[in-house]
């Protein structure tokens, strides 16, 4: 009899969603995050550490309560103050999961709640089989491994690529969590002190359905911003680039696709002169329709290219532009 309780019990899913957000919106790898948990199942409470974003929060379809913290030692998700009081929520109200975007807060949030728990956290979830058995990439994404948590609360980061942003809905309830549960400790000695954003017009990379990137076959910096950035803005896309295009300065390294970069999976992806490195691949291959364009026909990225177009950038990004 106690074992059939207990296994029961075990079962029961309560999550946890950290959401983050940027003024009052909220970011779209969250509403991918929610998505996730969803799938587990609800109730799933939403975390919201920045006030202004709470009542969008609320209205995040599958969310049925909002945790609101607020407080200047959480501006900017320094994880050193937020991961204590997730692990102060956690242990309090006995969630069984806790699911955080794979972001950078999320990347650095997620290891130590992981410490502070004794838990082994879950890194960037692909795939939900059940509520302890995820599927994530291993080896730059060149193979997924299927992982099943033996631990009694599963902390995970989620792939947002990979999960579609959760709906609307009609607002849910909003509570604060009390100032006296939060992170009482002083002895944290990291502080914010700014940040340099590269402010655009464009689709954030990591969540537009369009992206023209750009690689080292453009050969300098004018040509990129001659033929990759009208291209990208015909088609209303985000830009971005190979480590190479970055390290040769044609572009911001916020751009970075690939497995030190940002993990994309657009509806359309235009790949200008990359020869697909396993490393760039890593980051854009889940796209549902890739073109690539290079003048060397064995060129790697014809690999996972729908459509390839061989030939000099040069002529072809002029005639596409004028096409469009
Ligand atoms: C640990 C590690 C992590 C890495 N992480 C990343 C990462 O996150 N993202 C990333 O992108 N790379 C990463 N790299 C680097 C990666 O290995 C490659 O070096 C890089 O992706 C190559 O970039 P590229 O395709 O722009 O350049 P290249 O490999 O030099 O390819 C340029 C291509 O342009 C074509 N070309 C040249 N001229 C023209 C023309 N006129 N018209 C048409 N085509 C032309 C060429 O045929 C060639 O295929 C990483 C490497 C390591 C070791």
């Amino acid at each position: 009899m106690f074992k059939r309780l207990f296994s029961t019990s075990r079962y029961l899913r309560d999550s946890l969603v950290l959401i983050e957000g940027s003024g009052t919106q909220i970011n779209p790898a969250s509403l991918s995050t929610v998505t996730a948990a969803t799938q587990i199942g609800e109730p799933i409470t939403a975390l919201v550490v920045d006030p202004k974003i709470a009542e969008e929060a609320a209205k995040i379809s599958g969310v049925s309560k909002v945790l609101k913290a607020g407080g200047p030692q959480y501006e900017h998700y320094l994880a050193e103050e937020v991961s204590p009081l997730v692990q102060q929520i956690l242990t309090k109200n006995k969630f069984t999961h806790f699911f955080i975007s794979g972001s950078s807060a999320g990347k650095s949030i997620l290891p130590r709640l992981g410490a502070l728990l004794d838990v082994q956290p879950l890194s960037d979830i692909t795939k939900v089989i059940d509520g302890k058995t995820f599927v994530r990439p291993i080896y730059a994404g060149n193979a997924l491994a299927t992982v099943r948590s033996k631990d009694e609360i599963i902390l995970a980061s989620v792939r947002a690529s990979a999960f579609t942003p959760a709906e609307k809905q009609e607002a849910a309830v909003i509570e604060d969590v009390a100032v006296e549960d939060s992170n009482a400790d002083t002895s944290n000695r990291t502080e914010f002190v700014s940040e340099e954003l590269v402010s655009s017009e464009r689709p954030e990379l990591g969540s537009a359905t369009r992206v023209v990137a750009g690689g080292r076959g453009l050969k300098n910096k004018e040509a990129f911003d001659a033929l990759v950035e009208p291209l990208a803005t015909k088609l209303n896309a985000a830009i971005g680039a190979t480590r190479a295009a970055v390290d040769a300065k044609f572009c911001d390294n916020s751009l970075q696709v690939g497995q030190t970069g940002k993990i994309v999976a657009p509806e359309l992806y235009i790949a200008v002169g990359i020869s697909g490195a396993i490393q760039h691949l890593a980051g854009m291959k889940d796209s549902k329709v890739i073109v690539a364009i290079n003048k060397d026909p064995e060129a790697a990225i014809f690999n996972v290219a729908d459509i390839g177009i061989v030939g000099d950038l040069n002529e072809i990004i002029p005639q596409l532009i004028e096409k469009i």
